[in-house]
């Protein structure tokens, strides 16, 4: 089922769903059914699946020259989603980028979802490579997201890349996208990435995720930016508990999200990461309920591969 029956199906009452990433290569996977199992008390709809880019790896050879060397470091989206519906009997939603994908690329991987009966797909440019600064589309790719979700879109009006194909299927895809509260790192403002936001809703995104916040305030006035500028798609809120002191630094650089004043002295009184895990549990589960108040229809956590504190944030919420 897509991610707007469910919505609909729901009539009025929140939601429960997270996001998992695909372990490290050369793991099992049972280490993800390990994480999915506690939380599938809570009936998530959907269980998203992110993908992992290319990255450059740099190897030092006999000569002192370097080699530099393509990895992937987290394979295995698709046959994760594929293994997750099969198990569980739950949509499993992987993310799509248009980093590193041709627009060919793109036509084969959504062909490959639709035969496996995967009718949702998260469309995201991606980010960077780590070791460039500014993101960069394949030659024969797509530059931004709202670009991937046309193709997408086309794709589920039988349009494929080469206009010679007779008879295709329509594809049957209910596209997310990501939005940010706090505007993502290269928007010049928030009114400007609210626009291209727009741009992907009107090109055929039916619903938007948001990035991580820590502060409600945030997420309150970016959904009645988006309900001015017109974009009447729901929006679920993205949350991902504080669980030690070194991401007190990291998210704020890595996510660019600010985090509030009560929220960092309460981590810095912390002893050890076992009261930080603590305190971000509490913290969210504050935050939980207050969204739950405000009628969103989904709560999607943010796992990171460990459901242990989503587990405890849910038990109090759902
Ligand atoms: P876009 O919507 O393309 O926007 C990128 C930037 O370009 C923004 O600043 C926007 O304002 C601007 N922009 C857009 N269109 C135009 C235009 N036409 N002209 C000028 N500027 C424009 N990353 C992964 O690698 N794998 C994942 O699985 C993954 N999952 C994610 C899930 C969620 C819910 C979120 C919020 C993020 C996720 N990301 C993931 C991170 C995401 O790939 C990065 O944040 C990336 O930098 C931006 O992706 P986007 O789809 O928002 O890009």
């Amino acid at each position: 089922m897509n991610v707007l029956d469910h919505i609909n199906n729901a009539k009025d009452k929140t939601q429960f769903s997270f996001e998992i990433l695909p372990p490290l290569k050369g793991q099992d996977i049972q280490s993800i059914f390990t994480s999915i199992d506690p939380l599938m008390e809570f009936n998530p709809p959907f269980i998203d699946v992110t993908y992992h880019r290319e990255e450059y790896v740099y190897i030092e050879m006999e000569n002192g020259l370097l080699k530099k060397q393509v990895v992937k470091k987290r394979p295995g989206t698709v046959g994760i989603c594929a293994a997750i519906q099969n198990k569980y009997s739950v949509d499993a939603i992987p993310h799509i980028l248009c980093g590193g994908f041709t627009k060919e690329d793109t036509e084969n991987f959504l062909i490959d979802l639709g035969f496996l009966g995967i009718d949702n797909v998260m469309a995201l440019r991606g980010d960077a490579v780590k070791s460039e600064t500014y993101f960069k589309p394949e030659k024969k790719g797509h530059r931004y997201a709202s670009e991937l979700v046309t193709q997408i879109n086309d794709m589920n009006h039988g349009k494929y890349l080469d206009d010679g194909l007779l008879n295709t299927t329509n594809t049957n895809f209910c596209i997310g996208v990501a939005g940010y509260p706090e505007k993502h790192l290269e928007a010049p403002s928030i009114d400007s990435d609210i626009h291209f936001l727009k741009k992907k809703i009107n090109n055929g995104a039916s619903y938007i995720v948001t990035q991580m916040f820590y502060d409600n305030k945030k997420f309150f006035e970016f959904v009645d930016k988006c309900r001015l500028a017109g974009i009447n798609v729901p929006i679920i809120p993205g949350l991902k508990p504080i669980s030690t002191k070194r991401q007190l630094n990291l998210i704020p650089h890595r996510f660019s999200v600010d985090l509030p004043d009560d929220l960092i002295m309460e981590v810095v009184k912390c002893k050890d990461n076992d009261a930080v895990r603590q305190v971000g549990v509490e913290w969210c589960i504050d935050q939980s309920k207050e969204l739950l108040k405000y009628g969103v229809p989904i709560l999607h956590y943010y796992s990171m591969g460990k459901s242990s504190n989503i587990y405890q944030v849910a038990s109090e919420v759902f």
